[in-house]
């Protein structure tokens, strides 16, 4: 598994200029290795329904671009550009391995037949980060030892080592990136000891969370965490400094000043919010064995009226965490389909349709509970399905320990949650 470990560094004012004059290098180069494939592709391609004569490539067909002509015209770079031969070779070949990347998310469909969007040009100042892709062993570009960085033609720079990359961790890559309040070293550590996650029939506790805008979420045994709304708590003064923004001219040295303070308010608002989500995840996977959780589809959701809540509750991201918390703790993160999850009857199965603003859940069979406790109870009742436990029909036990009762000649094993 791999984690990685970021970590404030202090570079002296020269290492700074030298650093920003990299990543200028880095777009610049960026850029025309982008513009040298869109040029091939432009040249070679005609769309289907025009006049060839439209769109008949003028001149000489270059070659094909990849990464291997690219990667190889590198040292022709350096002879007619000598200001590149100061930059770190390894990194310049990075900046053409994250282009290769981008371009063939874009041409080439994955699994579920999604493609990104086409790479884009950079602006200055968009390229935030250059990548050593070695660090610590021979001919590695970084040398880490203690509380200093060694970078190859930057030097010695001080980093806050916060917290240590515990032992028997192997150190694979290190990013420099810059930020609105420093510059940062992303280290990316290997741990080959990574727990396997525990056989299903050992599952002791489970439950099924259903996010929401009331509260953050609600598991199936009714735990409620409140919603941190912290874009909303920011929103005004945010705007105040953005109009600030708009007044001053363009360009200038207060421009910058105050683009910069945006900048750090929108970083604050991302810690806040990760930090509650980390905390938020570990509670969950140290509590439970099996958590479930629904596909959400937030971009259509997102679409309505409640767009900004949404967004500033920013499920996906949870979930992505509480995927990464739970797979370090061995524990199972299932996704299931939300298909009418809080319509349905967690104990009969019937559908109780209801307004958002209705609340409970009650139904004909006799269940009456907190709406969102009941759409946690049915995802976890789908989810079980899914891994092969099945929730028991015996509910009486509390929350606190569930039991798992083993049947022999039933093809699931049972579990009682309730
Ligand atoms: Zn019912």
């Amino acid at each position: 598994m791999l984690s990685t470990y970021q970590y404030r560094i202090k570079p002296s004012d020269e290492q700074i200029a030298m650093m920003e004059t990299w990543l200028e290098m880095c777009r610049w180069q960026w850029n025309r290795c982008l513009g040298e494939r869109l040029d091939w592709l432009r040249r070679t391609r005609c769309q289907i329904d025009r006049c060839s004569l439209h769109s008949e490539p003028i001149g000489e067909i270059p070659e094909r671009v990849n990464y291997y002509t690219q990667q190889a015209s590198l040292p022709l770079l350096k002879k007619e550009q000598a200001e590149y031969k100061q930059l770190y070779a390894e990194c310049l070949q990075d900046v053409l391995r994250r282009l290769d990347k981008a371009w063939k998310r874009w041409l080439v469909p994955d699994s579920t037949g999604k493609r990104g969007g086409r790479p884009r040009f950079k602006k200055q100042g968009d390229y935030r980060s250059f990548t050593y892709p070695r660090v610590n062993c021979s001919k590695a570009g970084v040398k880490l030892e203690g509380n200093t960085l060694k970078l190859s033609k930057i030097g010695e720079m001080r980093i806050v080592v916060h917290r240590p990359i515990p032992d028997g961790f192997k150190l694979k890559t290190c990013i420099i990136v810059r930020k609105a309040d420093g510059w940062y070293a992303c280290i990316s550590a290997e741990d080959k000891t990574v727990p396997d996650i525990m056989p299903v029939d050992t599952v002791r506790s489970a439950t099924g969370i259903d996010m929401g805008l009331a509260s953050f979420l609600t598991t199936a045994q009714g735990q409620k965490i409140p919603i941190q709304q912290y874009f909303r708590k920011l929103e005004k003064h945010l705007a105040r400094q953005q109009r600030k923004l708009a007044r001053q001219q363009k360009g200038s040295q207060n421009w910058r000043h105050q683009k910069n303070r945006i900048a750090r308010i929108h970083l604050s608002i991302k810690r806040a919010r990760e930090d509650f989500f980390y905390k938020t995840a570990w509670w969950l996977a140290r509590t439970y064995d099996l958590i479930a959780v629904e596909k959400l589809n937030i971009k259509g959701l997102a679409r309505t009226r409640l767009a900004k809540s949404i967004l500033d509750a920013a499920w996906g991201t949870f979930l992505n965490i509480l995927d990464a918390v739970a797979v370090k703790c061995g524990k199972h993160f299932v996704k299931v389909s939300a298909y009418k999850s809080s319509v349905e009857c967690s104990q009969c199965g019937a559908d109780v349709p209801k307004d958002l603003s209705v609340r409970v859940h009650s139904c004909s069979c006799g269940l009456k509970i907190d709406r969102d406790e009941n759409s946690g109870r049915v995802l976890l009742g789908r989810a079980l399905q899914t891994v092969g436990l099945t929730v028991s029909a015996c509910r009486g036990l509390g929350n606190s320990q569930p039991v798992k009762q083993e049947t022999s000649g039933i093809k699931y094993k049972q579990l009682s949650l309730f």
